[in-house]
This record gives C-alpha cells, sequence and structure tokens, in this order.
C-alpha cells in the first residue's frame, strides 16, 4: 500500500512549524519533505534539516529539468517539492508531510487528488502579526510582505479539505491528529 499525502499550509507565523515539529515527535514513521528554496538561512536553520538552501540558478536548473512536483515564489524568494523524494517515500508506504504555501497545495492537490489537504487559521489578523514580529526571525520589510500574502492566503484556504484554527496550540494538535487518526481507515 502506499504512503499517503498530507498538505499543510498557513500564514506566516501561524503556529504551523511548531504543530508541526510536535506531531512528528509524535508520529515518527510520518516523515516530512525537506524543500528546496532560494531564500536565506534563518538563523539556528540548517542546511539539508530545515531545508535545501540553493541559489536561483541551481532553483532554476531544478525547475527545467522537472524536478518539482510543484513550486512558487513566496514573498521574492523560490520555493520547491522535489518529485523523486515524494514518489519514492509513498512508494514505499511512508506517509509524508508537506509544509508549502498556498499556489503549491493547489498545485499538488490537482495532481494528486487523494492528498488530504490542512490550513491552519490564525485567531485573528492581529493576532498573526504579533507572532510574526514576536519571533524576532524577519525584519519590517519582510513582516510586511508576508501580511500582504494574508488575504490571498485566506482566500485559498477555502478548498482545502480541513482548516484548523490554531487558538491553542494543544487543540490544534489534537484535531490535527485526529485528521491523520481518521484517514488511517
Ligand atoms: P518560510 O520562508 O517562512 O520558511 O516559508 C515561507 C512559505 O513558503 C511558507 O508558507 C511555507 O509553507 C512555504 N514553503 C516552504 N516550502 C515550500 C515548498 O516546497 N513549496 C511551496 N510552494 N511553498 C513552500
Amino acid at each position: 500500500m502506499t504512503g499517503r499525502l498530507f498538505i499543510i499550509a498557513g500564514c506566516s507565523g501561524v503556529g504551523k512549524g511548531t504543530i508541526l515539529k510536535m506531531f512528528l515527535e509524535k508520529n515518527p514513521d510520518v516523515k516530512f519533505s525537506i524543500s528546496a528554496t532560494t531564500r536565506n538561512p534563518r538563523e539556528g536553520e540548517k542546511d539539508g534539516v530545515n531545508y535545501f538552501f540553493i541559489s536561483e540558478d541551481e532553483f532554476q536548473k531544478a525547475i527545467e529539468n522537472k524536478e518539482f512536483l510543484e513550486w512558487a515564489e513566496f514573498s521574492g524568494n523560490f520555493y520547491g517539492t522535489k518529485k523523486s523524494f515524494v514518489e519514492k517515500t509513498l512508494a514505499k508506504g511512508i506517509d509524508l508531510i508537506l509544509e508549502i504555501e498556498v499556489q503549491g497545495a493547489k498545485q499538488v492537490k490537482e495532481k494528486m487528488p487523494d492528498a488530504v489537504s490542512i490550513f491552519i487559521m490564525p485567531p485573528s489578523i492581529e493576532e498573526l502579526e504579533k507572532r510574526l514580529r514576536g519571533r524576532h526571525t524577519e525584519d519590517e520589510a519582510t513582516i510586511q510582505k508576508r501580511l500582504k500574502q494574508v488575504e490571498r492566503e485566506l482566500e485559498a484556504s477555502k478548498t482545502f479539505d480541513y482548516i484548523i484554527v490554531n487558538d491553542n496550540l494543544e487543540k490544534a494538535l489534537t484535531q490535527f491528529q485526529n485528521i491523520y487518526d481518521e484517514r488511517k481507515e
């Protein structure tokens, strides 16, 4: 039996990274797809762990060679999911999570309609802005760019299979786990 594919999206600062980290600790058999990106690593991020940090030239070559299952430009940088990794992982019967933005999620859902898509929603825009500033990983211009995406992301969230409002981490994690378990049968 092939593995199941889960697509997780949500606005910057919504806490999807934290939910996913906790979920993966509890579910060690599930794999996470490490994306390629042209953005610079943040402090503490490691190549091959958080992302494969590559140049724009390398990214363009990978597009030309059709190496991506999906790719998108987000906030001035490119992000993409390697097709071969997804295919190999699912073929081995391993469940896989893609943490990607909404344009990429749409591409994957079109190509792989059985994928389960989950959108993590902020409790409010004000709270999102507070969290985004509070993590101190982006400068003001970057924060503004990311906030501009929010409207488009919230509109796109309507097409997702599930929406989880992250107003409480434990609750959001439980909901995530329930969706995962439900789709297990
Ligand atoms: P960040 O720069 O905060 O790590 O990520 C910015 C956005 O890019 C997030 O919404 C994240 O989910 C998304 N992202 C990360 N990897 C990929 C990918 O491979 N493809 C797409 N389409 N989006 C990605």
